[in-house]
C-alpha cells in the first residue's frame, strides 16, 4: 500500500500532491492539488455531459490548452482557481 500514490491530484496528467483543507481543526486531504485542477475536472465533466457538436469539440480544444498550462506549472499555487465564483 502506498499512501503517496493515493495523495496525488485526481486530474489526469497532474503529479502534484493533493491540497489539505482544514475541517474542524483537522487537516484533511482533498482530491485535487488546488482549485485550478478541481475547476478543470468540473469543466471537463460538464463537456462530457454535452452533445458532441463542433462547438463542444472546440471547447475541448480550449480545455486541452488549459491542461497544457496546468501541466507546465512547477508549483500548484502558480495558478489559482480557474473559475471566479
Ligand atoms: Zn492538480
Amino acid at each position: 500500500m502506498s499512501a503517496t500514490e493515493d495523495n496525488i491530484c485526481a486530474r489526469g496528467g497532474c503529479h502534484f500532491h493533493v491540497a489539505l483543507v482544514l475541517v474542524a481543526g483537522m487537516a484533511l486531504p482533498t482530491t485535487h492539488c488546488g482549485d485550478a485542477c478541481a475547476d478543470y475536472e468540473w469543466l471537463r465533466r460538464g463537456l462530457d455531459a454535452m452533445e458532441p457538436t463542433p462547438d463542444v469539440a472546440a471547447l475541448y480544444t480550449n480545455l486541452r490548452g488549459v491542461a497544457d498550462i496546468l501541466d507546465a506549472r512547477t508549483d500548484p499555487t502558480e495558478i489559482g482557481a480557474l473559475i471566479d465564483a
